[in-house]
């Protein structure tokens, strides 16, 4: 299946950020940045990959910071201020705000 099971290894997503094929976001040093993606990566496997909204299950799945990550950077990593959001229910989501 096409979903991403294993996350990938610390050292191959320094070198994506090396290549410019993933942004830092909100100034976070790499190593935050792997923080953060991995506790994303571990709650798309806790809850299947499937979006809380609507039931979609799939590797497009998103992780949606409930309390935005520019507002609260200290939340970033934070699970109990995540939602896994399909691409549709996602844009329907920051429409709200
Ligand atoms: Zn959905
Ligand atoms: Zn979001």
């Amino acid at each position: 299946m096409s979903i991403q099971k294993r996350p990938i290894p610390k050292h191959i997503f320094e070198k994506l950020i090396e290549r410019g094929r993933w942004r830092c976001k909100n100034g976070r040093t790499p190593e935050e940045e792997y923080n953060v993606y991995l506790a994303m990566h571990n709650f798309k496997l806790a809850n299947d990959f499937t979006c809380e909204k609507c039931g979609y299950r799939g590797k497009h799945i998103t992780v949606h910071h409930i309390e935005h990550q520019a507002d609260r950077p200290d939340l970033a990593a934070d699970e109990n201020n995540f939602q896994l959001l399909c691409p549709e229910c996602h844009i329907k989501e920051h429409k709200k705000k």
